[in-house]
């Protein structure tokens, strides 16, 4: 090993002072504890025991160890009246819970030593557990990123969303192709969370709204003939690192109130019986797996709308417990944040809560309300922001809908005073429109705050897709850009890189990434600058023997690690690095003696199901690695390789081993991400357009230490509206690239006869469905691409000037903590601050 297991230990064992107890006593304390419960659960010794039986008794044990801390938190914010947060998100990908939570609570060392004295590896024991995968990619694995920075802080901020039972789908590549296969991630069951059958709410769809009078001849609604499902409560605890506080994952699942209809089943009518309890059971059974697109499919609005009810329920009902029933304090003690549009419902359903539970007039309501909610957009990408259909909507949700037409009869109200000429802007703005309500509009209107995710995502919302909007309502724009958590994509993903920052800086940065500036002083320092490499060299050496085992192919660990690993969509142009793969293996096999660094190009990426062309170009990745991968003229010098099913855990072993991080979206596109300040703190160099937070990467880190090219985004966004942009000019002038785009229907490379690449290729060249042709511009930026690429592996060869890049990229990615991120949005949105 490079780094000593001393600086591994940077940080002081919990456990002692935690139990009062010596090291030893401690450490025998555990080892009872878990084999009591292996005993309990499953009956069997520790020696008899499954990998996974292991994980949930020693899980069962943290969790049995960390719920003092965690009613504590709960008690000293009751206590003390704080202000909460809770963050409204339809995904948390948390990853996985064990080794993050062991340490976070520092005693992860001492785990080791014990399941070690057991004969156990802790590897895995980890690896046993499911990752709970529930959200698509960069979105809800925001949001888990946020609740950890949030307990960290010590701020008291809570996430709330859905318990689905089968989250994002698991991938398998057969022939080449995506298959996908349900996400059992609960077969084993869930050690880390807790049902709560006291939090139980009923969520009401369909049925009508009648109007009633009150003692005093005061109207008001209610909603009858109502179908009732239950929200059941479970929570998972939310550890801060090396602080007690203990924050609450509060996740729904459904159930039908009725449960088994007994009659039916003496009927002998088996399947009926069961039947209202399975319809309404498949409310939490499965994520959606688009990323970026709306569903519009009535049992994704049901979703949202039942976690939303089950959540504001919840808090109103808390907040009712501490502070009665006078609601005037309602938005001093409370705030909350929709994570894009999904839980967008929560403005018209809390107005019904106060109009129809609480009897508050509508306009105290409002006011309420704006002060209460803030909204964050995610994209720009049109297909994004959700719509829904007014018959759809008013039937599911009558009373809800009944509202959104008054907010929205009140809203225009107020605009047609403004604007008394502009019936078209009128039109425009208006929450429900062409038989549709436009969530985003709605979140406008009824929040504080609405935040972008990077400067120039901002930017482009202000003065181009919310251009209206910012000119209505300058005050509510704010930028946040994203962070990641530093504790699990440095100190857990890559202890080897984590241990020796501390050996040079202290510990200090895990709780305050900017700490890593200092790093800076060692830019001429040999010794520092080759352990860097050398500790790079490792981590690729662990990838490349995940990699031989699963993808049953040998890399180079001397060879470029290049790497795009994200969702599968169009515009961030996967299909760009592959034709940049198609042409080099052109070149060598043209003159089988070129000079070139050897590369391995690794690809992760799930696409969305029913998104075709995503599907596509997984195909061709795949098409492309078969060739390359078998050509004995190759010789090596290139290898592509496709690694399935990637998630959190997987990004966790990918991530510490890039050279290179491509963030090559079409500018413009691309809000945020955040995988490239995953690959950024682990010393990978961003090969990217200037989109999204690779702007302030490169402000951050230098242009000089990272590889920039192509389109900037004024320039995608003129030839959008003006150009005349004739993707058949570079076809025929970009020296190679009709070679590349010709292989595709030239039966060079495979598709069974499926018609996808033909299907690509027209995309590209003619435009396929009303759509432009290259509508992402790869073509266009595929010669500066090309010679950026060639650029980066000139770098490459010198050495010691890239562990200098590589240093210079980990010690400006202290901007890129959500631990930032999250102190804007408490100091500028949420107005709370840390819980001491
Ligand atoms: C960080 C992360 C993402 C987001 O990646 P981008 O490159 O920002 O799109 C997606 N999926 C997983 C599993 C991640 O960890």
């Amino acid at each position: 090993m490079i780094v000593s297991d001393e600086s591994l230990k940077h940080t002081e064992s919990r456990l002692r002072q935690q139990f009062g107890l010596s090291l030893e006593e401690a450490k025998e304390y555990l080892k009872v504890s878990i084999e009591r419960k292996i005993r309990r659960q499953f009956g069997k010794t520790i020696k008899e025991a499954e990998p996974h039986e292991i994980y949930y008794a020693l899980s069962r044990t943290i969790l049995d160890y960390s719920i003092e801390s965690w009613y504590n938190t709960t008690r000293n914010y009751n206590e003390k009246q704080v202000k909460q947060v809770y963050y409204f998100s339809a995904e948390f990908l948390m990853g996985r819970y064990m080794g993050n939570n062991l340490m976070n609570l520092q005693i992860y060392e001492e785990i080791k030593e014990v399941l070690k004295d057991l004969n156990i590896d802790i590897n895995i024991i980890e690896d046993s557990e499911p990752d709970p995968g529930l959200g698509n990619g960069g979105l809800g694995r925001l949001a888990a990123c946020f609740l950890d920075s949030l307990a960290t802080l010590k701020m008291p901020g809570h996430g709330y969303g859905i318990r689905y039972k089968y989250g994002m789908f698991q991938q398998k590549i057969e022939n080449g192709y995506q298959m996908e296969y349900p996400d059992d991630w609960l077969k084993y069951g869930d050690p880390w969370s807790i049902k709560r059958l006291d939090r139980v709410y009923d969520i009401k769809f369909g049925g009508e709204v009648e109007v009633h009078k009150d003692e005093v001849g005061k109207e008001y609604y209610k909603r009858m003939n109502t179908e009732t499902i239950n929200a059941i409560a479970y929570d998972a605890p939310i550890l801060g690192y090396g602080t007690e506080t203990v924050n609450t994952l509060r996740l729904w699942e459904a159930k039908s109130p009725q449960g088994f209809d007994l009659q039916l089943f003496n009927d002998q009518k088996y399947l009926e019986a069961s039947a209202s309890a399975v319809k309404a059971e498949d409310l939490s059974r499965v994520l959606y797996p688009n990323d970026t697109e709306r569903s519009g499919k009535e049992l994704r609005l049901k979703q949202q709308y039942f976690f939303v009810s089950a959540s504001l329920q919840d808090i109103v009902r808390k907040y009712k417990e501490k502070y009665g029933n006078v609601f005037s304090g309602f938005a001093d003690k409370i705030a909350i944040q929709l994570n894009d549009t999904h839980p967008v419902v929560a403005i018209p359903e809390l107005m019904r809560i106060f109009l129809d539970s609480e009897k508050i007039s509508w306009v105290e309501a409002w006011e309420i309300c704006q002060k209460v909610f803030s909204y964050t957009n995610h994209t720009v990408l049109a297909e994004a922001l959700e719509k829904w259909d007014i018959n759809i909507f008013s039937s599911l949700l009558p009373r809800v809908y009944q509202i959104i037409e008054e907010i929205n009869r009140r809203f225009m109200t107020e605009i047609s005073k403004k604007y008394p000429e502009d019936w078209a802007k009128q039109q425009r703005m208006s929450i429900i429109g062409n038989g549709e309500v436009r969530m985003a509009w709605l979140a406008i209107v009824g929040t504080h705050a609405i935040n972008g995710v990077a400067a120039i995502h901002t930017e482009i919302l202000k003065h181009q897709t919310l251009k209206d909007w910012y000119e209505l309502y300058p005050e509510k724009f704010q930028n946040k850009t994203n962070g990641v958590t530093q504790r699990r994509w440095l100190l857990k993903a890559n202890p080897e890189l984590a241990g020796y920052i501390t050996s040079l800086i202290g510990s200090e940065w895990v709780t305050d990434l900017s700490e890593l500036k200092k790093l800076e002083k060692y830019i001429e320092d040999d010794n520092v600058l080759n352990k860097l490499l050398e500790i790079k060299h490792k981590k690729k050496q662990d990838l490349a023997e995940y990699i031989k085992e699963n993808n049953n192919i040998e890399v180079n660990i001397d060879s470029i690690f290049d790497v795009q690993v994200k969702r599968l969509h169009e515009y961030k142009r996967q299909l760009l690095n592959v034709f940049h793969i198609m042409d080099l293996y052109n070149k060598i096999k043209e003159n089988p003696l070129l000079e070139i660094v050897p590369r391995t190009f690794i690809f992760g990426a799930k696409a969305a199901p029913g998104y075709r062309r995503a599907k596509s170009i997984i195909k061709l990745i795949n098409a492309v690695a078969e060739k390359v991968n078998n050509d004995p003229e190759i010789n090596d010098k290139i290898k592509v390789i496709f690694i399935e099913d990637y998630k959190v855990s997987l990004a966790e072993k990918i991530i510490p081993a890039a050279d290179v991080s491509e963030q090559i979206s079409t500018a413009g596109k691309e809000a945020s991400g955040t995988g490239n300040m995953k690959l950024m703190m682990n010393g990978a160099m961003t090969l990217g357009t200037l989109d999204g937070a690779n702007i302030e990467i490169v402000e951050e880190a230098g242009e000089e230490n990272n590889f920039i090219f192509g389109l900037k985004a004024d320039e995608v966004e003129r030839l959008n509206l003006y150009g005349k942009s004739n993707p058949l000019e570079e076809y025929h002038v970009v020296e190679g690239l009709k070679k590349v785009i010709d292989q595709l229907v030239d039966g060079t490379y495979y598709d069974n006869h499926r018609g996808l690449f033909k299907e690509l290729h027209a995309s590209l060249l003619n435009g396929v469905e009303g759509g432009k042709p290259d509508q992402y511009y790869v073509l266009k930026d595929f010669a500066s691409y090309r010679a950026t690429q060639t650029r980066l592996q000139n770098t490459y060869k010198d050495k010691r000037k890239w562990a200098q890049m590589m240093l210079m990229n980990i010690a400006n990615s202290g901007k890129f903590s959500s631990d930032r991120t999250i102190k804007e949005y408490a100091k500028d949105i949420w107005n709370i601050s840390s819980f001491e």
